[in-house]
């Protein structure tokens, strides 16, 4: 990212995922939104991700089921983009691509992102990580049309 250390406060789990109940994500969110003022979020995904590989497949794994399920909530939303994919290689890295953009929007709709957004501009960006190849690929999400769409729904402040 051509920055030095410590200028990027780091938070990373399994799939990055963004839960509405993980005190740890929502506190770092909180630090670094509403005391850090950070101006730019970042949710980085990576191809080749076992979390997001282990939730497209039929199997019980334990306490991951529970962590996995925010995956399998994402293919629920984008069922018909992901099922138009025939290839399934391709439709993983869709699914990579939109759990990335999900997480994203989690964290715009916590409650410390909306009401700083209110007084600054916060800017969220979708990134994925290719192992292969070494690149980080800009989603290039569209989260104004995203959030438009849905502010009814989400916006508490
Ligand atoms: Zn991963």
């Amino acid at each position: 990212m051509g920055l030095n250390p410590g200028e990027v406060f780091v938070h990373r789990n399994i799939a990055n995922i963004v839960p509405n109940t993980d005190i740890n994500a929502l506190s770092v969110i909180e630090y670094a939104v509403g005391h850090l003022k950070v101006e730019h979020i970042v949710v980085c995904g990576h191809y080749g991700c076992g979390g997001v590989k282990a939730a497209m497949e039929p199997a019980d794994l334990g306490i991951l089921n529970p962590w996995l399920k925010n995956i399998r909530d994402v293919y629920r939303i984008h069922k018909s983009t992901l099922e138009r994919i025939s290839d399934e290689e391709s439709r993983y890295k869709k699914l990579i691509d939109l759990n990335v953009q999900e997480q994203c929007v989690n964290i715009a709709n916590t409650t410390v992102v909306q009401k700083e957004m209110k007084n600054r501009n916060i800017y969220l960006h979708g990134w994925v990580f290719d192992i292969e190849t070494g690149k980080l690929i800009d989603l290039k999400i569209d989260f104004k049309t995203i959030l438009d769409s849905t502010r009814d729904i989400y916006q508490v402040v």
